[in-house]
C-alpha cells in the first residue's frame, strides 16, 4: 500500500463509517501526502492523522463546533499543525466536539452529537469525543484533542483507547481556539500508546509564541516503554476509590492495581483531601476564563454576522445570541458573573485559593511517590439524552479529571478492561514535566491488558 492510497482508503473509510458515528466536521477529500515523503526521518511521514476542530490549519474550516464559527477558514497553522507538517504527517479533516470544549459527552455541538462506536445509543464522552469516536473506530491511528477538565482523557476512557494531556507549558497552545488559558492543554490520542509517544515526540516543545510553553528539552517518550515497573512509587487517593465511584470501574482499575503491585510497584494509599471542592473550583475559574476569551466572537472579526442588525450593538448581541449554543451561553453568563465587581472576591479570588490548596495536596504526595492512579470516570459511557438537560449532572463528570489541569500535571487515561461490555479507563497522573513515568505505566497496563 503506497502512502497515496493509504489516505485515500481512509478518506473513503471515513466517509462511508461516519455516516453511524458522526465524528467529523469536515472531511478533506483532497488530502495527500508529501511528495517527497521521508520515512527515515519522520515516523510519520505519509499517516493519516485526526485534528480537534478547535486547533487552525491554514486553508481548512475550523469551526469549535459553533454556528459562530461555522465559515471561518483560518489563515495560518497551529504550532502543532506546523510541527505535524514538517514531520509529514497528513491531515484528513477536523473531528466533531462539543461548542468551544464545553462539555463531557459531543452533544453540544452546532453539527450533531458523536456516537461511541462501542454502542451507537451512547455518547463518546467529550470535549474530544469526535477524536476518541474516530480513533476507536479505526478510522485514524492518532488524533489529536485538547484538555481543559478532562476532554481527552474522559473520552479515551468511553472509547477503549489511549489518550494523555501532557504537562500545562508541555505543548503550545498556539492556533488552539482558547476556552480556559490557564488550563487548556493540546494531547495525543491512539489505540497504543506508543503511537501517543511519536505524536508528542513532534508536538512537544519550546515555541516564542506561548510564553507559558516551556524552554525543558523533550526526551524522547518512546524511551519509557518496555520498561519494569519495579520499584515504582504508586499512590492511589482513596477519594478516587469512594462510593462514588461505579463497583464495575472500580473492580477494573483494582486488578491493573494489583497487577502492578505483583511486578514490583509500591502502592500507597493516600489523600486528595480538597478532591470534593474541585468542580466548582474549576467551573468558576474555566468559566471566568472562557468569558474572558469568547469576547473576541462579536460578529465583526470572525464567523457568523446576524443578517438583520440596525446597529453595531446589534450586531454584537444579534451575532453572539443567534451565533453561540446554550452551554456556550451558560458558561459566558456563569465567568462574567464570577469576574464583576461585586463576586470577584466571593468567586473567582476564592477559587484561586482552593487551586492552590490542590496543588498542595499533589505536592504532598509527591514528596513520597512517583505517580498517582485512579479511575479516569466514575461511570462508563452513559446514553445519548441521559444527561444533556442536567449540567450539574454533566459537570460532575469531570471529578477525577480535574485536578490535573488546576494543578497542570501531565495526566493519561489507559484501557483497564471492561464493565458490562463497555471500556473502562485508568488514569494515571505525575509530577509536572514528568510524562515519561506516565507513559512508563500505561506501557505496562496496555501489556497487560
Ligand atoms: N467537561 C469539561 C467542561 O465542560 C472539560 C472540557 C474540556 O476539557 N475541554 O468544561
Amino acid at each position: 500500500l503506497s502512502a497515496t492510497d493509504l489516505t485515500k482508503e481512509t478518506i473513503a473509510n471515513i466517509k462511508q463509517t461516519d455516516q453511524k458515528l458522526n465524528a467529523w466536521i469536515t472531511v478533506d477529500e483532497d488530502a495527500k501526502p508529501a511528495a517527497d515523503l521521508d520515512f527515515k526521518k519522520s515516523k510519520l511521514a505519509g499517516i493519516p492523522i485526526g485534528i480537534k476542530d478547535n486547533i487552525v490549519i491554514d486553508g481548512m474550516l475550523t469551526t469549535a463546533a459553533s454556528h459562530i464559527l461555522d465559515n471561518f477558514v483560518p489563515v495560518y497553522d497551529a504550532t502543532v499543525i506546523e510541527k505535524l507538517k514538517a514531520a509529514q504527517a497528513v491531515f484528513v479533516g477536523k473531528t466533531n466536539m462539543d461548542e468551544f470544549a464545553m462539555g463531557s459527552s459531543t452533544e453540544h455541538s452546532y453539527y450533531g452529537a458523536t456516537h461511541n462506536p462501542w454502542n451507537l445509543d451512547k455518547v463518546p464522552g467529550g470535549s474530544s469525543g469526535g477524536s476518541a469516536a474516530a480513533v476507536a473506530s479505526g478510522q485514524v491511528v492518532a488524533a489529536l484533542g485538547s484538555d481543559t477538565g478532562g476532554s481527552i482523557r474522559q473520552p479515551a476512557a468511553f472509547n477503549g483507547i489511549f489518550g494523555i494531556k501532557p504537562t500545562f507549558g508541555r505543548v503550545s497552545r498556539w492556533g488552539l481556539i482558547a476556552f480556559g488559558s490557564s488550563l487548556d492543554q493540546i494531547g495525543v490520542m491512539s489505540k497504543r500508546v506508543k503511537d501517543s509517544a511519536e505524536v508528542l515526540n513532534v508536538i512537544a516543545g519550546y515555541d516564542e509564541r506561548d510564553s507559558t510553553v516551556s524552554e525543558k528539552a523533550v526526551p524522547d517518550y518512546t524511551k519509557f516503554l518496555g520498561q519494569d515497573v519495579k520499584g515504582l512509587r504508586v499512590a492511589v487517593p482513596k477519594e478516587y476509590m469512594s462510593d462514588a465511584v461505579d463497583e464495575g470501574v472500580k473492580a477494573a482499575v483494582q486488578s491493573q492495581i494489583d497487577a502492578l503491585k505483583a511486578a514490583g510497584a509500591i502502592i500507597n494509599e493516600v489523600s486528595l483531601p480538597h478532591t470534593k471542592y474541585v468542580v466548582p473550583t474549576y467551573y468558576i475559574i474555566a468559566s471566568s476564563e472562557a468569558s474572558s476569551n469568547l469576547q473576541r466572537f462579536d460578529g465583526i472579526r470572525y464567523g457568523y454576522r446576524a443578517k438583520d442588525a440596525k446597529n453595531l450593538l446589534d450586531v454584537y448581541l444579534k451575532s453572539r445570541s443567534e451565533g453561540f449554543g446554550d452551554e456556550v451561553k451558560r458558561r459566558i453568563m456563569l465567568g462574567s458573573f464570577t469576574l464583576s465587581a461585586g463576586s470577584y472576591d466571593a468567586y473567582f479570588r476564592q477559587a484561586s485559593k482552593v487551586r492552590t490548596l490542590i496543588c498542595q495536596d499533589f505536592d504532598k504526595i509527591w514528596e513520597e511517590n512517583d505517580v498517582v492512579v485512579g479511575p479516569t470516570t466514575t461511570t462508563t459511557a452513559f446514553g445519548i439524552g441521559e444527561e444533556i438537560s442536567d449540567p450539574i449532572k454533566m459537570y460532575n463528570n469531570d471529578i477525577l479529571t480535574i485536578s490535573a489541569n488546576l494543578a497542570g500535571l501531565p495526566a493519561a487515561s489507559v484501557p483497564a478492561g471492561l464493565s458490562d461490555g463497555m471500556p473502562v479507563g485508568l488514569q494515571i497522573m505525575a509530577k509536572r514535566f514528568d510524562e515519561g513515568n506516565v507513559f512508563k505505566v500505561a506501557d505496562f497496563v496496555e501489556r497487560n491488558n
